[in-house]
């Protein structure tokens, strides 16, 4: 068997497509969606992430503005400018670049963000809403991954998610949304003993761990359906994910790159959000 690709970058292009629709009937109702994005510090990889998101946001008329502070700044500098945002009228959407400096409480700040312009879904109250089946902002990355599914036609209900690695803002609200689609879930993660007794039980395998070939065939069943989350580097410098590839797109039905795959839907559904919250704050339904 060879696994059919899923692309992530045609599929994101299409939901931003839906969303440009979108951006453009607001437009004509005196409404531009804004998005704000805070960089702390001068970390490579965050500026990039970063860049594209803005670069997202241009070509979709959405209004973004990139707000640079110095790492040396403090917990409350960085709160009292997430407040200022809350109250500004041109703005809809807020996201604080992670990873912040060491001296600043991460959670303290993301609870900062008014739960009705946290674009990244990382707030608490938006994380128990998503919980308890409500309207919420979902975070960007996994819900990506549910639209990549629904996009390929892949039917949830009833099968078995593992997902290796629960960090807050991939692999814990990645289970989650499985779980409100009715699969069954199973949670790795670095403690997880004997990885491949839970994984080769997967008809779903969500990859999001940071460690270049921690999924190999070995750990993959036949047929299973493989979301590559990683974002590392090979020995080359080029970008690759968590899954070896190669050996495991011969055993997989579905199989997501990377390059191409899970990243590009991150960002669209940072301008769905951000769109979301527009018409949200100006009550509008479309
Ligand atoms: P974290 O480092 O926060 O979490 C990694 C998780 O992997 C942890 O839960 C950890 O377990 C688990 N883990 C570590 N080693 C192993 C192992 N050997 N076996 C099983 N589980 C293990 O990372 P993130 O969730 O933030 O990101 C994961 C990856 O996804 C990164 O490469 C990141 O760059 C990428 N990413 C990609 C995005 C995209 O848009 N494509 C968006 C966000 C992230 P424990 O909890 O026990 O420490």
């Amino acid at each position: 068997m060879t696994a059919q690709l899923i692309n992530g970058k045609e599929i994101a292009q299409s939901v931003r497509n839906g969303i440009s629709g979108e951006v453009d009937q607001l437009r004509e109702i005196g409404i531009i969606p804004g998005l704000a994005v805070i960089l702390v510090g001068d970390n490579q990889a965050s500026r990039t992430y970063v860049k594209n998101k803005q670069k997202a946001c241009q070509e979709l008329g959405i209004h973004s503005v990139l707000i640079e502070l110095p790492d040396t700044l403090t917990q409350a500098e960085l709160s009292g400018k997430i407040q200022e945002l809350n109250e500004d009228s041109s703005i809809h959407g807020i996201l604080v670049q992670l990873p912040l400096p060491p001296h600043i409480r991460e959670k303290e700040i993301i609870e900062t963000i008014s739960p009705e312009k946290d674009a990244d879904g990382f707030h608490p109250i938006n994380i128990g809403r998503m919980m308890t089946g409500q309207d919420a902002f979902l975070p960007c990355t996994p819900h990506g991954i549910m639209v990549m599914l629904e996009h390929i036609g892949y039917e949830i209900e009833g099968k078995h998610a593992v997902i290796v690695g629960r960090s807050n803002i991939v692999g814990k609200p990645a289970g989650q949304l499985f779980l409100n689609k009715n699969a069954t879930v199973t949670y790795c993660h670095s403690k997880t003993k004997n990885l491949p007794f839970y994984t080769r039980q997967a008809d779903i395998l969500v990859a999001a761990v940071g460690i270049r070939d921690t999924i190999t065939a070995d750990h993959v069943k036949e047929g299973a359906v493989v979301i590559d989350v990683g974002m590392n580097r090979n020995d080359e410098g080029k970008l690759c994910g968590d899954v070896s590839f190669e050996e495991v797109t011969r055993k997989a039905s579905y199989i997501t790159p990377v390059p191409k795959g899970v990243g590009p839907m991150t960002i669209a559904m940072l301008l769905k959000n951000t769109v979301k919250a527009a018409k949200k704050i100006h009550k509008v339904s479309l």
